[in-house]
């Protein structure tokens, strides 16, 4: 059976150069980056080029960038190791009702140990506003966690006004930005941005699975959350997942020097597909979910209200098309969406919703029988209603 894959929002397939760097890693180099050998050092001179290579991609000095396991750790050590360090100035978080649940689940597991988090509501498309940042911002708020472009939806945040916001209102209060799906999808540059800690990982821009890093601007203290070791300079214990770091390094340098291309390609799959599925479902029977204006080109969202999600789910499935559901990270949970839920969408939209992300290899011609594929099954299966 013919195999599309349209999923890369949950991960991507490897790119070729970052398997072929990854290889000579692992067949040939096993010196711990911590030890003081030649084993040893050269580990340890891979580590820190990557890191180079990594901080000219993103923008940043190699200095504020910290290797973790991926985008959910690079989270987690950014709410708490910023909690610690500043929780004698305030208990006060931000963050919104749409972010991955890496943050959402930290912020309630915080709330349970006494702090108070405000989370802040989002337009029809998933926008935050930013006066809303403002007036939620108090003396005592010392985190505001906002992601960059929505895994679900795609909808990006404008995460600029919002960071100017908070450094003319609070310039003591931390401002995190999750950029695990704007990586490769839009330009970052991390010492522009008014934004002091940023996630990133690996496995959604064609890297390693497992390994990701938290941007931490220069002089912000945070705590660690991982103790052991003094690697990562004191700021993440353990020994360096030294291959992943590798193909991460190269999978950012693909992603920064393709970023133009690969938009092109994402803006043409997004068109494909919607005028394909004019064609084959016609325009009364669906409905695109999220921002027209401010979207990751990867990431469409779109409700079929004649059936449910579960049900077009495992049908393209069953054709060899993979989609996800509209709560993209509770996979095989059967939850309707906390994003789609807090863009205030009605229940037939809302339990309808499939999210479809395209990447690398994605050709026109797999959209189009995608959408034809999509056509059919909704007529068979309205015919059985
Ligand atoms: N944040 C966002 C916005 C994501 O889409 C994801 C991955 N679904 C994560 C964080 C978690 O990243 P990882 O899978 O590398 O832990």
């Amino acid at each position: 059976m013919r195999k599309i894959y349209l999923d890369h929002a949950a991960s991507t397939p490897m790119h070729p150069e970052v398997a072929e760097a990854m290889m000579t890693v692992m067949t040939e180099k096993f010196g711990n980056a911590s030890s003081v050998h030649s084993f040893g050092r050269e580990a340890k001179r891979m580590v820190n080029g990557a890191r180079d290579r990594l901080a000219a991609s993103l923008g940043c000095k190699p200095e504020e960038l910290v290797f973790t396991g991926g985008g959910t750790e690079s989270d987690n050590l950014a709410l708490f190791g910023t909690i610690q360090a500043k929780k004698s100035r305030g208990k006060h978080i931000i963050t919104t009702a749409i972010e991955h649940h890496a943050v959402l689940h930290s912020c309630q597991q915080l709330e349970k140990v006494g702090f108070e988090v405000t989370y802040l509501p989002v337009d029809r498309t998933g926008r935050v506003h930013p006066e809303q940042v403002a007036e939620a911002l108090r003396p005592d708020t010392i985190l505001v966690s906002i992601m960059y472009g929505n895994n679900e939806v795609g909808t990006l945040q404008p995460i600029m006004e919002i960071g100017e916001i908070i450094r003319s209102k609070n310039a003591d209060t931390v401002f995190h930005v999750d950029a695990v799906q704007a990586l490769g999808a839009v330009p970052i540059h991390c010492n522009e941005f008014p934004v002091d800690l940023i996630s990133f990982s690996s496995h959604k821009i064609n890297g390693p699975q497992g390994v990701g890093a938290l941007y931490i601007r220069k002089k912000l203290m945070i705590e660690p959350i991982i103790y052991g070791g003094l690697q990562e300079k004191k700021r993440r214990a353990g020994t360096e997942n030294m291959a992943g770091i590798i193909g991460f390094a190269k999978a950012a340098e693909l992603a920064a020097d393709g970023l133009f291309r690969r938009r092109e390609q994402d803006l043409h799959m997004r068109s494909t597909l919607l005028t394909s599925l004019e064609r084959t479902v016609g325009r009364d029977h669906y409905k695109v979910n999220g921002s027209e204006e401010f979207y990751l080109p990867h990431i469409v969202n779109i409700s079929f209200p004649e059936m449910q999600t579960e049900t077009m789910l495992m049908n393209l499935d069953m054709e060899g098309i993979a989609v996800a559901s509209g709560s993209a990270c509770t996979s095989g949970s059967l939850e309707p969406s906390h994003v789609l839920e807090a863009m205030n969408l009605p229940q037939n939209l809302l339990r309808s919703a499939i999210r479809f992300s395209f990447g690398l290899g994605n050709t026109s011609e797999e959209i189009e029988y995608t959408a034809e594929k999509v056509g059919t099954i909704l007529t068979r299966l309205r015919k059985k209603l």
